[in-house]
């Protein structure tokens, strides 16, 4: 099997300029063509504004469960980068293919459209299903959605292989992540006297060191995981703003940190505990001026995937791509919101590295879609024997 028109069809998903902000329906519009000229009907799954979409398919019988492929359509913006090729072109020089979102994750979209319409022509006993999605890189956000009417339907998957970029090896963990973001009120003052009120940046410094001692607690005493590089639950403070004037005391101060867990820990209890700390600093701020406090919310988050290798769907994937070693990976997926919510074993497994994503001058090497081409196409032939 020729990797040709999965390059053709990549080339046409690279030209779509579908950064997360912007609207991805002329792609999806796209897709849902191919697909239809194939005999293979797509549903839509609209955001509230109308401008971007999930889409699902499937070919073969309707009332078995089947594989759905994984896919999301935007990809993180290119402002800032010192891009030396067009990102949203398809460029393919000494063996790699060159463009935003070829790794992450055209490609393997790509790869899934050219084996939907191969498994259109053949009987399968089993459906193949695609699942693209919008609004993954800004939280996993737009699956959700999908995945409601997924929930409702009377048959489900038995397997959701996520193509996120893994070099085609493959992996059934990664961690959740919660985002948090915590707004510190105090009062402005003279820095003069600046002990006479309370000073939003300290509270900032006190959430801070909260947030620091609870890592070292969860490093030193919480579970681990050894699959994982850094083998436990972390936490990590991104973003700290406040502040106008040296001579002024500032009145407020804004924080942005997360929780990226792995499976045995409860993300909501480390909430939780943060949650008590923000409470006794709050309290003791107020004692000197009485509006004083720290505000925390959730401003994202998203379950961690851990899929047992013991699973019958991770022998079914090891049937027809045998690996020696299992990974879980670094980075967060939708793997884990398919599992939660649908109950589906779920596997992540695509073309091309994690390293090349969201960096200029993004590629995917032209022989791993060749051997994401292979791989689906022995899914179909699996499909077709079940
Ligand atoms: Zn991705």
């Amino acid at each position: 099997m020729s990797g040709t028109r999965s390059l053709a069809l990549l080339a046409d998903l690279l030209g779509q300029r579908t950064v997360t902000r912007e609207s991805n329906l002329a792609l999806i519009a796209y897709v849902r063509e191919l697909l239809g000229a194939h005999g293979i009907a797509s549903t839509l799954v609209m955001d509230d504004t109308g401008t971007k979409a999930n889409l699902f398919a499937s070919t073969g019988p309707e009332d078995v469960p089947g594989v759905v492929l994984s896919g999301h359509t935007d990809v993180v913006p290119v402002e800032g980068q010192a891009w030396t090729l067009p990102p949203f072109e398809l460029t393919q020089r000494d063996g790699r293919v060159y463009g935003r979102g070829s790794a992450d994750m055209k490609g393997f979209i790509a790869c899934a459209l050219h084996a939907l319409i191969e498994a259109s022509k053949l009987r399968l006993k089993r459906p193949l299903q695609l699942a693209l999605s919008y609004d993954e890189e800004i939280g996993c956000v737009g699956v959700r959605r999908l995945l409601d009417v997924l929930h409702a339907a009377p048959v489900r998957p038995f397997l959701c292989i996520v193509g996120e970029p893994t070099l085609m090896r493959l992996a059934t963990g990664h961690k959740g992540k919660t985002a948090l973001h915590a707004t510190c009120h105090g009062r402005e003052g003279h820095s003069a006297q600046a002990p006479l009120t309370v000073n939003a940046l300290h509270l900032g410094c006190d959430l801070v060191s909260e947030v620091r001692q609870l890592q070292a607690r969860v490093t030193a005493q919480g579970a681990r995981d050894g699959a994982y590089d850094v083998p436990y639950t972390t936490l990590h403070v991104g973003k700290f703003n406040g502040g106008v004037a040296l001579n002024i005391v500032p009145n407020r101060c804004d924080l942005d940190f997360e929780i990226r867990n792995i499976a045995q820990d409860d993300p909501q209890a480390l909430v939780d505990l943060l949650q008590t700390a923000v409470e006794r600093i709050s309290a003791q701020a107020q004692a000197v001026v009485p509006e004083a406090r720290i505000e925390m919310v959730e401003v994202n988050s998203y379950p961690g995937l851990d899929t047992s290798v013991t699973e019958d769907a991770v022998a079914f994937v090891q049937s027809f791509h045998p690996q020696t070693e299992v990974l879980k990976l670094a980075f967060g997926t939708e793997g884990g919101l398919f599992s939660a919510r649908l109950g589906v074993p779920v596997v992540v497994c695509g073309p091309g590295s994690i390293t090349q994503a969201h960096k200029p001058d993004e590629y995917v090497e032209v022989e791993q879609l060749a051997q994401c081409d292979a791989f689906l196409a022995r899914l179909i032939g699996q499909l077709q024997a079940l």
